[in-house]
């Protein structure tokens, strides 16, 4: 292909990016990466970059699995298109609808498919609140959700996420969309203790339906571990309360299992690990391992029952369900399985992985480093006995240490000046030496340029 400046030139005059500044793909060019194998990249100018990221958090089953490709081109062969709605359906979608029925928790029996997490989520959005006028209440269209949660970024998921820098742009959130604080013990915990922090923050969901009125609210969202927000794992205390809450006001319970879903926590879902019992769950990404665009709702018999019950639900994309991404996902989900990809997660990847990483606390800069399955954060910190923040703008020192990152061939994304991970769920334990190595040179540069 053409040399590596003339893409990036290109890519600078043609390409609009997401979440990224013109000015600095002129300036700096993008990195163009050409393939993939297992946990590795390489790039346009031949570099091999080990991917602690999946891609967007994704790439489950790792990269370049032939058997993906090739049920993609027999679909594609067989029936390329056809749509589900009015009435029609194909095998894709009905095979796939039901492995994931049979791997969801309790009543989740119900697929009602989107092209990605986004969509996914606006379906919820419209769902809940169709299942409540069916239900004769159609004032009760509120839904709470996280500051510094992630959901999206379309009108409705941005909305109901609570990320500042979105809802800054374009008139979000969309009305009668209500956030709540996070349970981030680390930043936000103070001189509470985990369990005590985790309580108050869940007891935020109480008061907010109490000032808003009970019979106004719909339904309470949230990520079981916010991933986009810097993979923040919640205290033992704060799931178990915010679902007495729920089921106290008799509101709907939507888990955003866009990351956490098909074995990143080391479950099938990260409901499992916290006991939360949601009516709704979000999926996407982890779904395909990010081979296909292809996102859901998984719902439970009675919101189906009630909202399929009532005649036409006036929603749905053109792609929902699409065969070829429904296809490359029921065989990806078959791998999981047929390869044993949890029992690797928790017996032989998690296991190392924690080790070395929990050993990362001896670094000067690390004030937490946190796993659970393979999705884990760093907190970097001027002061590990106060938990302190850096003095320079949040993400300064985050970012710092990405760019370090990048320079030693391994990607880490930051959220603020919280270090993110979540390999591909294949990884070994001699692929986590140099993901651990090359993190480990990283930080040690980055420490000794704060020092400079
Ligand atoms: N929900 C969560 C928890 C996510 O992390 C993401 C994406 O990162 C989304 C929803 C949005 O998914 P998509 O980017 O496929 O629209």
């Amino acid at each position: 292909h053409m040399p590596t400046k003339e893409l990036q030139a290109l890519d600078a005059a043609h390409h609009m990016h997401p979440f990224t500044a013109d000015a600095d793909l002129a300036k700096k060019g993008a990195r163009i990466i050409t393939r993939a194998k297992g946990v590795y990249l390489t790039d346009s100018e031949g570099r091999q970059i080990m991917d602690g990221m999946a891609g967007l958090w994704c790439v489950n089953i790792g990269y370049g699995r032939k058997e993906l490709a090739q049920v993609a081109a027999r679909q594609m062969e067989e029936l390329c298109y056809y749509n589900t709605f009015f009435q029609t359906s194909h095998v894709p979608a009905i095979a796939l609808a039901a492995e994931i029925a049979k791997l969801a928790p309790g009543d989740l029996n119900h697929v009602f498919y989107a092209g990605s997490g986004s969509e996914a989520n606006d379906t919820n959005i419209r769902l809940v609140r169709r299942y409540w006028e069916v239900k004769g209440q159609p004032e009760r269209n509120i839904i709470i959700s996280r500051w510094n949660g992630y959901h999206g970024s379309s009108m409705g998921s941005g909305s109901l996420g609570g990320m500042k820098p979105i809802h800054a742009q374009g008139g979000l959130p969309i009305p009668d969309i209500h956030h709540i604080g996070q349970p981030y013990w680390y930043g936000e915990g103070g001189n509470m203790s985990p369990e005590e922090f985790g309580l108050a923050r869940a007891r935020l969901l109480e008061e907010k339906i109490q000032e808003l009125g009970p019979e106004r609210v719909a339904a309470f969202i949230g990520e079981p571990i916010q991933g986009a927000g810097g993979v923040i794992i919640p205290p033992a205390t704060y799931w178990p309360e915010i679902q007495r809450i729920c089921d106290k006001f008799g509101i709907l319970l939507i888990a955003d299992e866009v990351i956490t879903g098909f074995g990143r926590t080391g479950k099938w879902f990260g409901s499992e690990v916290f006991g939360i019992k949601p009516h709704i769950m979000t999926i996407a990404k982890g779904l395909s391992s990010g081979y296909a665009p292809i996102g859901g709702s998984i719902v439970c018999d009675e919101v189906a029952d009630t909202v399929g019950g009532a005649g036409d639900f006036n929603h749905g994309y053109t792609y929902c369900g699409h065969p070829v991404a429904a296809a490359v996902a029921l065989r990806n989900l078959e791998l999981l399985q047929e390869e044993s990809i949890l029992d690797h997660v928790n017996n032989v990847a998690h296991p190392y992985l924690n080790e070395r990483w929990k050993a990362l606390e001896e670094h000067p800069l690390v004030g937490e480093a946190c796993l659970i399955g393979l999705m884990g954060s760093i907190a970097l910190t001027p002061d590990k006995a106060t938990r302190a923040a850096f003095a320079t703008e949040p993400g300064t020192v985050g970012l710092r240490c990405r760019e370090r990152c990048f320079a030693n061939n391994l990607v880490m994304r930051h959220v603020n000046d919280r270090m993110v991970i979540a390999p591909p769920l294949v990884i070994t334990p001699e692929e986590i030496d140099v993901f651990i190595e090359r993190a480990t040179k990283s930080l040690d540069e980055c420490y000794a340029g704060l020092k400079a």
